[in-house]
């Protein structure tokens, strides 16, 4: 019970990039850039097997942004051709890349990391894939002229990969859509049926992480304008609750959301944000465990498995790492007091 398992993201070493960036640069090329990606890779399953997390994943070393990550695999789109976009309903502008034919996928994706991660850990294995919402949020297009027909063509292409990454030896494949909880209405016209798209045909457990970002600065600023009350899940939960996605990834301490509102996803596993990534004020345990027992009220303890609230990557590695002690720490604890 209290299975324990991150967002997805974790800093990378200062050898491999700069430190504390959403975007950071890699420090390294070539080969010894593929070698650095490797050993990070391995770095973090061990850190995260020592901190006490029981479903680990790469912590997206071999990636500078979750959604680039993936752009980069996909013929179809000319990353010099850039447009500037306000992304996340204007939250912020961005230099985007743009659609300018079919999307393909190249090849594998994530192949080297799954396999890597798969040989050197027994414990449950996830990786992380953008979800098709956010990437239509964060690219341009001048091809398909149509954002959902856009969406359903990275929708197939994502579902390619999750296939192959299941083949690999991964136990749960997440979709991240920080883009859900701007575009709510969209949610239900369609984004929902693109995560459908996505995990067609998976046997592995599938998740769909939806947070209110990074602890970033404008992201903080967004969140100071949302009021004392963020409802936003009340609108999407219904609709997932209702989807084939096993697992919902929310963000929860430190938040304004109503706590009760998780009742709204009933039948799903809810990886519950017990650990804030907007401060590097360390949670003990007892805060921890103190949320578990919150959200018990509306979600029953076994569907729920603690987690951070987003990715740790922005942080340092020291933060991080209390964080995820805290974390595996935190469960424990929950766990004797209502195992
Ligand atoms: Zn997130």
């Amino acid at each position: 019970m209290f299975e324990t398992a991150i967002a997805g993201s974790l800093p990378k070493p200062s050898w491999l990039a700069e430190p504390q960036k959403l975007w950071p640069q890699w420090k390294l090329a070539g080969e010894a850039l593929a070698e650095g990606k490797r050993d990070a890779t391995l770095a973090w399953i061990k850190l995260q097997e020592d901190a006490g997390i029981d479903i680990v994943g790469d912590g997206e070393q071999s990636r500078q942004h979750f959604v680039h990550g993936f752009l980069e695999s996909v013929e179809g789109i000319d990353f010099t051709r850039k447009t500037k976009m306000g992304i996340r309903d204007n939250r912020y502008e961005a230099m985007v890349p743009t659609v300018v034919a079919p999307l393909r996928l190249r090849g594998r994706v994530h192949e080297t990391e799954a396999r890597l991660a798969r040989a050197h850990t027994k414990r449950k294995l996830k990786f992380t894939l953008p979800g098709p919402m956010t990437i239509v949020d964060t690219i341009a297009d001048v091809y398909y002229g149509d954002k959902v027909k856009m969406a359903m063509a990275f929708a197939a292409l994502l579902n390619q990969e999750a296939r192959a990454l299941e083949a690999d030896g991964v136990d749960v494949v997440q979709f991240d859509e920080p883009a859900f909880n701007v575009y709510r209405e969209d949610v239900k016209r369609w984004g929902i049926d693109a995560l459908h798209r996505a995990i067609d045909g998976l046997r592995c457990r599938t998740a769909v992480h939806i947070c209110y970002g990074y602890g970033i600065q404008a992201n903080i600023d967004w969140k100071r304008s949302l009021g004392s009350e963020w409802r936003q899940y009340e609108e999407i939960f219904p609709a997932l609750a209702r989807s084939r996605l096993d697992q919902v990834s929310v963000e929860c301490i430190n938040s304004r959301v109503p706590i009760n509102l998780l009742q709204l996803l009933a039948g799903k596993d809810v990886l519950l944000g017990v650990i804030d990534v907007a401060t590097d004020k360390i949670e003990t345990p007892e805060i921890v465990a103190g949320v578990i027992a919150d959200a018990m009220k509306y979600v029953p303890k076994e569907r729920i498995h603690p987690c951070t609230n987003c990715g740790l990557a922005p942080m340092s590695r020291d933060v991080a790492l209390a964080k995820l002690a805290a974390l595996g720490a935190g469960a424990a604890l929950a766990r004797r007091q209502f195992g």
